[in-house]
């Protein structure tokens, strides 16, 4: 079962100004080769199909806890792709009617790159690369071997890591960069992790390959408090009770790669603190989430108020 928590995984800024072509490398991340609706998708059908959990279960309750992280990226991601589309905070911009609709006050839509996010998706993400190519399930590897399986993992969190690098490359807003900064931090945890399974079971030391590729971590401004508080460190449970078993191999005496800040690797039961998901404002003549809303935006307010 998943528990869901109405917060992501880190802190985002706000977007410094509204910007769809952002928007849209973004998605790259989420719904490309490597992105995040990948690795979700193949840890995720890895645990569910994993044969021998019982006795393979250190290695079960690593693909299985990573997988609800990585559910909390395809989160952070989509969140990321709907602000940069949507611009600033701007808590009263959804108040009062759209104003005159014939004035094509959307006539710079027409020039964004994937102008469909907006025309069908108001800016919000969907599981598409920066190209609009939908992700699909040929993504997904799942071959009941187990090995073959973490092998595949490993690939994919370094590639993930590259187009990670590639996408922060091309953004200059906090909002992206700050994604971006997180998710490179959390790739080389995953990498690790996958490694130092891999090593448990035929001996090879697939870590010696890390990081690959060979990205500096300590260039990346965004980068830095994640690895000054210890998140190369550290893998989640994101469970109450379960899946502490992965400390066998993450953990056990292991310590951080050579170029990262050293330390010995552990499990943190539960999941990180989190921040706020940021209020997508309304646009009331884009008909999000209506052309006038102040009759909903008073209907939910009682509804609330009965709910205390
Ligand atoms: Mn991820
Ligand atoms: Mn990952």
């Amino acid at each position: 079962m998943f528990l869901r928590v109405d917060k992501l995984q880190i802190e985002l800024p706000a977007p410094e100004k509204q910007d769809a072509n952002a928007a849209a490398a973004l998605q790259e991340l989420l719904g490309g080769k490597y992105g995040e609706m990948s690795t979700l998708g193949n840890y995720m059908f890895q645990s569910f199909n994993f044969r021998s959990k019982s006795k393979l279960r250190p290695f079960y309750s690593l693909v299985a806890a990573i997988t609800a992280e990585e559910i909390g990226h395809v989160e952070l991601v989509s969140n990321g792709v709907a602000m940069l589309a949507n611009g600033p905070d701007e808590p009263d911009a959804d108040m009062g009617d759209g104003g005159d609709i014939s004035n094509a006050s959307f006539e710079a839509m027409k020039d964004a790159r994937l102008a469909g996010a907006f025309f069908s998706n108001a800016g919000g993400a969907t599981p598409v690369n920066s190209n609009a190519m939908s992700w699909n399930a040929d993504m997904v590897t799942t071959t009941g071997n187990v090995v073959v399986d973490l092998l595949h993992n490993f690939h994919l969190e370094c590639g993930a890591r590259l187009h990670k690098l590639r996408v922060y490359e091309s953004l200059t807003d906090p909002t992206g960069r700050e994604v971006c900064g997180y998710l490179l931090v959390r790739g080389s945890v995953h990498a690790h992790a996958y490694a130092l399974a891999l090593k448990k079971i035929t001996g090879v030391e697939l870590e010696k390959f890390l990081p690959t590729p060979n990205i500096p971590l300590d260039k990346i401004p965004e980068c830095q408090k994640y690895l000054a508080e210890g998140s190369h460190r550290r893998l989640y449970t994101f469970s109450p009770d379960d899946y502490r078993e992965m400390a066998g191999i993450w953990g056990n005496g292991e310590v951080t790669l050579p170029d990262d800040p050293p330390g010995e690797l552990e499990i943190v039961e539960g999941m990180p603190d989190g921040g706020k998901i940021h209020d997508l404002v309304g646009t009331p003549s884009a008909f999000t989430p209506d052309y006038a809303p102040e009759e909903m935006f008073e209907i939910a307010t009682k509804l609330y108020k009965k709910s205390r």
